[in-house]
């Protein structure tokens, strides 16, 4: 086994006779992960696929879908994940960007994406593992000598999901993969009795890494589910120890009432991150259940940054301590020099765990990292006496308005507190006067009598002046991602005349 080797290291812990994956009622010991993936990675090199090579692959979650993940690295080639969401156009860019020498969809996207790929073959696997890809692995040799690789050579690449702005390819070496997943398997205690409840898309980071390096790297189990749905979540309970969740799953477990202090009594942890944890639903959760969610806090390019403690507080509205090996600093946002605890600045990170920059994008890596190596993550943030830092918005999501910034996180937390209110989002929009109108979208209850001057009544005696909203919006939901993040950059667009 190589220490280097992403693939040694995931599949290194597993007992061959014990469950790896489990899914729809098939379950893939570790014994057939390892024979299951050489016959990936034969059909990967019979297609042509060399070390150092990109295949990209959108395709729905499933079991087949791990195996390609896990024999693409086997191979010594670079998996690059693509949102599922992702429409042709969007394709064409990745595409052409990566220069994949293999594609990898859906069958029912395969004519539509002949022209996209030119010369470069494209093979099929749907939700069910079958296809193309499934067929021919199918007839290959389970035999595979997994291709050596240095732990500076890549073995992902994964385009952020700005929401705007073209998306940047982020490479993650065999490093930033493995030791990520080490630390988190030592830090919340996964072992091989572990068995995970895994609800997240496959095409993220989350899902892909956290979820699944973490467990296999600690020899558990992993109860692999299509997609997030309450109901499945809490059946598979009595089997399982762990759940790692977005934000929404938290909420919506909350509102199902299959949601008992018996369903979850198993569960050792609940995770949650991607997406800020309101507070609220941290105090929900742990009031309903006895448990409270871990909440950790990283992105695409680094991978996870901080996390509260397994053993300690779990404090509400903060993403915790950073992990062992990270160093984080909150800088100034203009003189990049660090602030005080307790100040708001940008969050930089260095480690193992962070990228090696962004695919054939030499501007951008550079704007990204300091030249002492620090990440520049773009997230604002703050850290008390204790070390933990709480997450108060991202950089671009700051609002100026007459000169004076107003960071959201704070306006958003005095509405949130308001009865009534489910959940809100403030942006700053196009303002003559101002430059930027802070304006705060809403989300309420069925049941409120909330309106635009009650809100702003309220608000008047708890938030200086001009952090206060200048119209307040009501909506029923607000929009949001395939990863729970709130869409401030479509609210932006959607309401950017109101002032107008
Ligand atoms: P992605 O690259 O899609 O994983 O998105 C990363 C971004 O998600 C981060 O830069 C943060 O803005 C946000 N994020 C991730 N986890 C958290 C969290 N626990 N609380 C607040 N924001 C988070």
């Amino acid at each position: 086994m190589s220490e280097n080797h992403l693939f040694d290291r995931l599949l290194g812990a597993g007992d061959p006779v014990s469950t790896a994956i489990e899914t729809e009622g098939r379950r893939l010991s570790y014994a057939d992960l390892e024979r299951e993936t050489g016959r990936y990675a034969n059909a990967l090199v019979t297609l042509g696929v060399r070390p150092g090579d990109r295949v990209a692959v959108q395709v729905e979650k499933s079991a087949a879908n791990l195996m390609l993940y896990l024999a693409t690295v086997r191979a010594g080639a670079i998996f690059l994940p693509l949102n599922t969401a992702y429409t042709l156009n969007e394709l064409a860019y990745f595409i052409n960007d990566a220069e994949p020498a293999l594609i990898v969809c859906d069958p029912a996207a395969r004519k539509a994406l002949g022209p996209l790929a030119g010369d470069v073959p494209v093979e099929t696997l749907d939700r069910a593992g079958q296809g193309s890809l499934a067929a021919f692995a199918e007839i290959q040799p389970t035999r595979f000598e997994t291709v050596e690789r240095s732990a500076d050579d890549l073995a992902a690449i994964c385009y952020t999901s700005g929401t705007t702005g073209r998306s940047k390819g982020a490479m993650l070496t065999h490093r930033a993969l493995a030791s990520n997943a080490a630390t988190l398997v030592d830090l919340w205690g996964f072992t091989a009795a572990d068995v995970l409840i895994h609800a997240l898309p496959t095409y993220h980071v989350h899902g892909l890494f956290v979820a699944t390096n973490v467990l296999l790297m600690a020899g558990g189990s992993i109860i692999l589910q299509p997609k997030f749905d309450p109901a499945s979540v809490i059946a598979a309970m009595p089997r399982a120890t762990a759940l790692m969740g977005i934000p929404t799953f938290y909420t919506r477990l909350l509102a199902h009432e299959g949601l008992s202090d018996e369903a979850v009594a198993p569960m050792r942890l609940f995770i949650s991150g991607s997406a800020p944890l309101l507070a609220q639903t941290h105090r929900d959760w742990t009031e309903r259940t006895g448990k409270p969610i871990l909440e950790r806090y990283g992105m695409t390019e680094t991978g996870m940054n901080t996390s509260n403690p397994y053993e300690g507080d779990r404090v509400a509205g903060s993403v915790g301590l950073p992990l062992p090996d990270v160093d984080l600093r909150i800088v100034d946002e203009q003189g990049g020099a660090e602030v005080p605890d307790g100040q708001i600045g940008v969050i930089e990170v260095r480690g193992p765990n962070v990228c090696a920059g962004y695919w054939r994008n030499r501007e951008k890596t550079d704007e990204a990292f300091r030249p002492d190596g620090f990440f520049i993550t773009g997230d604002l943030g703050v850290r008390d006496e204790r070390g933990y830092v709480s997450i108060v918005g991202r950089g671009k999501d700051l609002i100026i308005t007459g000169g004076l910034n107003v960071y959201p996180k704070e306006v958003e937390g005095e509405i949130d507190a308001l009865p009534g209110v489910v959940e809100s989002a403030v942006v700053g929009l196009p303002h003559a006067d101002f430059g930027e109108a802070v304006t705060a979208v809403v989300a309420v209850g069925a049941r409120t009598d909330l309106t635009e001057a009650s809100v702003l009544e309220a608000l008047a005696p708890r938030l200086a002046r001009f952090k206060q909203p200048k119209r307040v919006l009501f909506v029923e939901d607000l929009p949001r991602n395939a990863m729970g993040k709130v869409q401030k950059a479509l609210l932006r667009e959607t309401h950017r005349a109101l002032y107008a």
